[in-house]
């Protein structure tokens, strides 16, 4: 095999820049980062192992291994994992196979690295961590399970690395870091110990050194002499198998910390062991800060699967639906097959009844803590509301339980304060029937909003949606606790019988202004009528009940998406002086050019009312500027 020298991709280039310069405190992670390659590359080989005779052969114990070296100024970091073919390796260490990526280094720039120190390993950065203490890596590698020859990768991580033939017997990894002059106390014994120790204590397989020690001699008493051996540095608990009584609350967290790559506390812990249909334990977390790239398409979701002890995948997806992501943690099954593939995982029967209890499992858990953890729930809910609702879309079948997680302000509850449909549904008017709401960008600007002219005035919350999805979301969840839910920018409204008796006045008022503000714009809205909604504005528009936001419009044509272009009714203010005024001309002149002005600057007005722009700012402007030329002129 000749040595081959390639090219690193951008991003890859990118990337290693942003390593190699990183003022960044916990450069140690990039243990953490290798011994979890290492982790993965021999649970990879053990699960091959059940079906291949030639590794299990081979493997022996399985094993990471590091080993400093001073005189070399080298640390490495050996496993008897799968390996990688010469292929894999150009693919695994010279690409990035996450699309998130290319948003991840845009966040970098954002967000200070150093603040963020768990971003790195959440995006599959982790071997490239390496170059945070080393100037030159160099990896050499056998696959297991087949014949080919070792390879042998190194790089100066200057946008170069070379190929070629390594020397390895035996299948598995190492992993060998020339360290940089200033991070020499990665070979010190103490330190290495500590790092295994702080992030990798719970990996499963044995993580071992050649350590000195000084041992008494059997046979001159009082002298001691030094022997090197091979010493176990990690504890290799697999905590979720022990009684709940057994762990302490610091050795749940640092587990998560271990299993998620971050370095908050969770804000819950599940732990516990099902019986039944299905048997298996899971050790669950909610974490308290949403980890980057949660609503990124390649986000990866799901606990680590184990089947008796065996890691069988990292993310078992099967396990937990979409919008509880966030959730953390280890299931042991002892029902499955040690050989299940994804295959046979989507259509078995014990994913299915796992997935069910472990989805009640959290939404118990949620709904436990905004009963009785009321704070750490809001906590909770900013970070990871959004992905939670996608719920009442999705589970169809849960969407009342998600709904009842949901918080919103309203417009009883001001900014700042949260609400929850349940609160909503208790302070009903008795003759209330529908729950409102409205959607909009934040508080206070909806608050201002001529939609909900009389809901205010009548005392009837609105609830306030500030998120994208929420009018949708809406859509799906129709009704909650037997009300229908319904938006107060859609739709006709009349609030009670006095309110709707006041409307049928009004359209028998204005009955012929109606049908000439219409005439002049025709082009533009489908239907002009009495508002039971409004008290100050004179006007407004409204969707049919069964048509999409204007907001949401908006959103999907920005993502461009061909949405037809609806016509809105427009609705006037029977209580409005302009309305009254524009009444009287039409009783005086049919014909006067005012009427068809002011059809027009009330149309524009309810486009700048639900913060659209004017149809034509420039002949809106005009008109305006002509109707206060005539106001001058009359007052002076
Ligand atoms: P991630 O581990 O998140 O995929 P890394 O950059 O750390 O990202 O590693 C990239 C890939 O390189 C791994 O997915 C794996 O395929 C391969 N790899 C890294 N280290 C090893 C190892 N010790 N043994 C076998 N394969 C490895």
């Amino acid at each position: 095999m000749t040595v081959q020298q390639m090219e690193f991709k951008t991003e890859v280039k990118q990337l290693l820049d942003l390593m190699i310069h990183s003022l960044y405190s916990h450069k140690e992670i990039f243990l953490r980062e290798l011994i979890s390659n290492s982790s993965d590359a021999i649970d990879k080989a053990r699960y091959e192992s059940l079906t291949n005779r030639i590794i299990m052969e081979n493997a022996g114990q399985w094993k990471i291994k590091i080993t400093p070296d001073r005189l070399a100024n080298t640390l490495m970091i050996s496993d008897n994992g799968i390996g990688m073919t010469k292929d894999e390796m150009i693919e695994s260490l010279g690409t990035i196979a996450h699309s998130g990526t290319r948003e991840f280094l845009k966040a970098l720039k954002e967000r200070d690295l150093k603040e963020n120190p768990e971003l790195i390993g959440q995006f599959g950065v982790g071997f490239y961590s390496s170059f945070m203490v080393a100037d030159k890596v160099t990896v050499i590698s056998k696959k297991a399970g087949i014949d080919v020859p070792p390879v042998l990768w190194e790089s100066h991580a200057d946008g170069t690395y070379t190929v070629g033939e390594g020397d390895r017997k035996t299948p598995g990894t190492d992993v060998i870091l020339h360290l940089k002059a200033d991070e020499k106390k990665y070979l010190d014994e103490w330190e290495l110990r500590n790092v295994v120790r702080k992030y990798s204590d719970y990996i499963e397989h044995p993580i071992v050194m050649d350590v000195e020690k000084e041992k008494d001699s059997e046979i001159e008493k009082g002298k001691k002499f030094k022997v090197t051996e091979e010493e176990t540095l990690n504890s290799q608990k697999a905590i979720w198998l022990k009684d709940r009584s057994e762990v302490t609350e610091k050795e749940y967290h640092e587990f998560y910390r271990h299993i998620s790559h971050s370095f908050d506390d969770p804000a819950k812990v599940m732990h516990y062991r099902a019986e039944g249909t299905s048997e298996f334990t899971a050790l669950l977390f909610i974490p308290s800060r949403a980890p980057f790239g949660i609503f990124y398409k390649d986000f990866k979701l799901g606990p680590t699967l184990y089947v008796k002890r065996v890691q069988i995948m990292d993310h078992c997806e099967e396990l937990i639906p979409p919008y509880l992501r966030f959730v953390k943690g280890v299931v042991d099954s002892s029902d499955l097959p040690l050989n299940i593939s994804r295959e046979i995982l989507q259509a078995n029967r014990h994913i299915d009844v796992m997935k069910k209890n472990i989805t009640k499992k959290v939404l118990d858990a949620l709904s436990e803590m905004k009963k009785d953890e009321y704070e750490k729930y809001l906590d909770f809910y900013r970070e990871f509301g959004k992905v939670l609702k996608e719920g009442i879309h999705y589970d169809l079948s849960r969407k009342e339980q998600v709904a009842d997680l949901l918080l919103f302000p309203s417009t009883k509850t001001g900014a700042g304060t949260l609400t929850t449909m349940e609160q909503y549904v208790n302070n009903m008017k008795p003759d209330q029937e529908e729950i409102f709401y409205i959607t909009g960008s934040n508080t206070d600007e909806v608050m201002h909003s001529p939609y909900i002219e009389a809901f205010r005035e009548k005392e009837i919350e609105v609830l306030i949606m500030l998120d994208d999805i929420d009018d949708i979301l809406m859509g799906s969840l129709f009704e909650y606790k037997g009300k229908k839910l319904k938006s107060v920018v859609k739709g006709d409204v009349s609030l009670d019988s006095e309110e709707a008796a006041g409307k049928d006045r009004g359209q028998e008022k204005y009955g012929r202004l109606i049908s000439v503000i219409k005439e002049y714009l025709k082009e533009d809205v489908q239907d002009v009528r009495i508002s039971g909604r409004l008290r100050d504005s004179a006007c407004c528009l409204v969707t049919g009940e069964g048509d999409i936001d204007p907001k949401m419009e908006k959103i999907l044509r920005a993502m461009g998406q061909d949405v037809p272009a609806g016509k809105r009714v427009l609705e006037i203010n029977p209580g409005h002086p302009l309305i009254e005024s524009m009444s009287r001309v039409l009783q005086q002149d049919e014909k006067s050019g005012i009427l068809k002005d002011y059809s027009e600057l009330l149309y524009n007005q309810a486009l700048l009312l639900e913060g659209s722009k004017p149809k034509d700012p420039v002949a809106f402007t005009r008109a305006v500027t002509k109707i206060m030329v005539e106001h001058v002129k009359q007052a002076s």
